[in-house]
């Protein structure tokens, strides 16, 4: 019974944010040759030859491959998921398209500032590290550091 109710959970989960996670095999069959490199907790971590940076779409994480080699971004990546969850169908408006402005503009606007200072990213970083600390995962001191310092909780 335990087994069917978390199964039928992660259906409804997976059909609650449906708009992201078509986004994000769409771009999976744009990039093609990934590899799938991590399976967590219905959290699919990809890595693209041709993808820069890295970005998640529901279910889906897709890094490219020197991102994928950086904990704070898989991390990081991993909080946006919790936002998926949360915001459901809304995510694509309020963290997508924000996030992509915020990507685009980043550079000409405020090179000098963290790209984490957004809201979207801080967020992000304040829900993953809740779920570490939730989940009693520990992670390097380092990358521990460098996640505090781009939340909320700075
Ligand atoms: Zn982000």
């Amino acid at each position: 019974m335990k087994k069917f109710l978390n199964g039928l959970l992660s259906i409804l989960l997976y059909i609650w944010q449906l708009p992201q996670n078509i986004a994000g095999l769409i771009l999976l069959l744009y990039f093609r040759k990934e590899r799938k490199v991590w399976d967590y907790e219905g959290i699919r971590f990809y890595v693209a030859p041709k993808m820069q940076g890295a970005i998640t779409l529901g279910q889906y994480i897709i890094l490219s491959p020197y991102s994928a080699t950086d904990t704070e971004t898989f991390i990081h990546e991993f909080g946006h998921t919790i936002q998926s969850k949360y915001l459901g169908p809304l995510y694509l408006i309020v963290i997508g398209i924000t996030s992509l402005l915020h990507a685009a503009l980043h550079d000409c606007k405020e090179s000098g500032k963290s790209y984490y200072h957004f809201y979207t990213e801080r967020w992000a970083n304040n829900l993953a590290l809740k779920y570490l600390k939730r989940h009693n995962i520990e992670i390097s001191y380092r990358t521990l550091c460098k996640l505090y310092e781009s939340s909320s909780y700075a």
